[in-house]
């Protein structure tokens, strides 16, 4: 399990100041698909929590408790690392 970023998200950026583990990054600026966004690395996150009350719209969950409306965010910040502009920047 992992935190993950919704589409709440609107990149404030602070979330990824507290990371331990720096596994928060935003995605590309004015990319349609993946700019609106922070992104989690699910496979890197410690679940520590620090991220998530320093968001000032709310937009971090842990995984078990995104609400329903939000749940597709989890695949899609596993996707960030795997297929998207995270991927390379992970190598
Ligand atoms: Fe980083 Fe902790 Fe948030 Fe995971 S829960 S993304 S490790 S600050």
């Amino acid at each position: 399990m992992a935190y993950v970023i919704t589409e709440l998200c609107i990149r404030d950026g602070a979330c990824a100041e507290v990371c331990p583990v720096e596994c928060i990054v935003p995605g590309p600026e004015g990319d349609p698909e993946w700019g609106i966004s922070y992104f989690i690395d699910p496979d890197t996150c410690i679940e520590c929590g620090a991220c998530a009350p320093e968001c000032p719209s709310d937009a971090i969950f842990p995984e078990d408790e995104v609400p329903e409306q939000y749940r597709h965010a989890i695949a899609k910040n596993r996707a960030f690392y795997t297929e998207g502009p995270g991927y390379s920047a992970r190598k």
